[in-house]
């Protein structure tokens, strides 16, 4: 897995199935849709590390290296 060093939110597309779930619940709207329909962290300063979106990805697709109680 290559890990994009000093990201809040690191995105492994190639499990990601472009779903949607972690743009639709993330509570501080901080991710948003490429072209591609792939998400990525489009407002990095409004996440607050809270892990919602690693949590609820069904395709393991994300990781939140600072995730709040890890
Ligand atoms: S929840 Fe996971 S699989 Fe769905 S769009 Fe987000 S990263 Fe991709
Ligand atoms: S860690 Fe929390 S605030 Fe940051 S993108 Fe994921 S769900 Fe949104």
């Amino acid at each position: 897995m290559v890990v994009e060093s000093g990201q809040k939110v690191v995105f492994y597309h190639r499990w990601c199935k472009a779903c949607g779930i972690c743009v639709e619940f993330c509570p501080r709207h901080a991710l948003g849709v490429r072209l591609d329909s792939h998400p990525h962290l489009a407002q990095e300063e409004r996440c607050n590390s809270c892990g919602l979106c690693e949590f609820l990805c069904p395709d393991f697709a994300i990781t939140v290296p600072h995730r709040h109680g890890r």
